[in-house]
């Protein structure tokens, strides 16, 4: 069996021309481009993925802009009050690593609620847990829209997330509940990891290892999601998923590259826009 590759480009083309219209509203309400304020230290992939954020918020309409995180987290969480209160910024996403080893737990709540696009806010992941509206994390949510997109059930499946940190991992169980799959979440202490990810008809990972999965890790005929963004000793990206190898099993799997990541700045672009209708109304 050679598995179908789940592209996230289409997806994110989807999500993006559906966003046009309320884009436009947003522009006309507004005055100006609904706008992303991105804050982040000095690490290369973080900087790279703000530099592409902007570039494909720019190519459709909307505007971001970049400050730079202080090492000390009380000055950090200054910044944060002070990008979010400005009324000329929608949108608030804080990029990790932070400098001096913040965590971004430890700031977060300094985002208001109402602009924290990626729903990393406790107020954010609370209203995930209640099934309530509101910015949920962009990656996982990513990830629902992809599989949503290619025509894949969940209701009543089997789903394991391997992974839970509130970024990717558990917002995606969160996520995969909620469309009525059921759902197990596997971590770092889990006992025969690739007994419990055989399970799956739909598999998540998001671990953060380079090609900790392969083909012993997937039932003949199972849907795969990779959401690991490494980089290998040449710098290239590599997922969290052995591609070439699970193709060999699965039924569909995303690829490292034009995969799940290409979806996240289309979702963080839905919920910039929204947070500016909603702030403009
Ligand atoms: P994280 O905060 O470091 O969490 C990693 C999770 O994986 C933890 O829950 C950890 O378990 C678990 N884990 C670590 N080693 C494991 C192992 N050997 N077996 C089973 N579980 C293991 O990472 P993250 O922020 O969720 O990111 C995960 C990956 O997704 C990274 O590659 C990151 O670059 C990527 N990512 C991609 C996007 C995107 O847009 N595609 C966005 C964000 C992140 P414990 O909880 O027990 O420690």
């Amino acid at each position: 069996m050679t598995a179908r590759l789940l592209l996230g480009r289409p997806v994110a083309d989807a999500i993006w021309g559906a966003l046009e219209a309320r884009t436009a509203e947003a522009r006309a309400r507004l005055g100006r481009a609904p706008r992303l304020g991105l804050v982040l230290g000095s690490d290369p992939a973080a900087q790279a993925y703000a530099r592409s954020i902007g570039r494909a918020f720019d190519r459709h309409g909307l505007a971001a802009e970049q400050h730079a995180a202080p090492e000390a987290a009380s000055s950090l969480r200054r910044l944060l009050e002070r990008v979010s209160a400005d009324p000329g910024v929608d949108g608030v996403l804080v990029l990790t690593p932070l400098p001096g080893g913040v965590s971004l737990v430890d700031v977060i709540s300094a985002v208001d609620p109402a602009k924290d696009v990626d729903g990393q806010h406790p107020a954010n992941l609370g209203r995930l847990l209640e099934r309530r509206p509101g910015p949920v994390p962009a990656t996982a949510l990513g990830g629902l829209r992809l599989l949503e997109h290619y025509g894949v059930p969940l209701a009543g499946r089997r789903a394991v997330v391997v992974g839970r940190s509130p970024v990717v991992g558990l917002p995606l169980a969160l996520l995969l509940l909620d469309a009525n799959a059921t759902v197990t979440v596997c971590h770092s202490r889990t006992s025969e990891l690739a007994e419990e990810a055989r399970r799956a008809d739909v598999l998540g990972v998001a671990v953060g290892r380079p090609k900790l999965v392969d083909r012993r890790y997937v039932k003949e005929g199972a849907v795969v999601l990779d959401f690991g963004a490494n980089a290998d000793q040449a710098g290239d990206l590599v997922g969290d998923v052995d591609t070439d190898d699970v193709a060999q099993v699965a039924a569909a799997v995303t690829p490292a590259r034009n995969g799940t990541g290409a979806v996240t700045t289309a979702v963080l672009a839905e919920q910039t826009v929204a947070a500016a209708l909603a702030g403009g109304s």
